[in-house]
């Protein structure tokens, strides 16, 4: 599933409160780890970046 910049590679077993933790991969092959919270609402299209691209 591809979400911005990012695609959630594998669901973790890791949980981030009730979330499930996906390992993800950024467009700039940096690999990340995000509570699936935060792709549903696109609050993070990136692994940071996009900011940086932007400053
Ligand atoms: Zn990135």
């Amino acid at each position: 599933m591809e979400f911005g910049f990012i695609i959630a590679v594998d669901p973790t077993d890791k949980r981030d409160r009730k979330d499930i933790v996906w390992r993800c991969h950024c467009r700039c092959e940096t690999e990340f780890e995000l509570p699936a919270t935060h792709l549903i609402t696109s609050s993070t299209l990136s692994c940071g970046c996009i900011q940086r691209e932007s400053l």
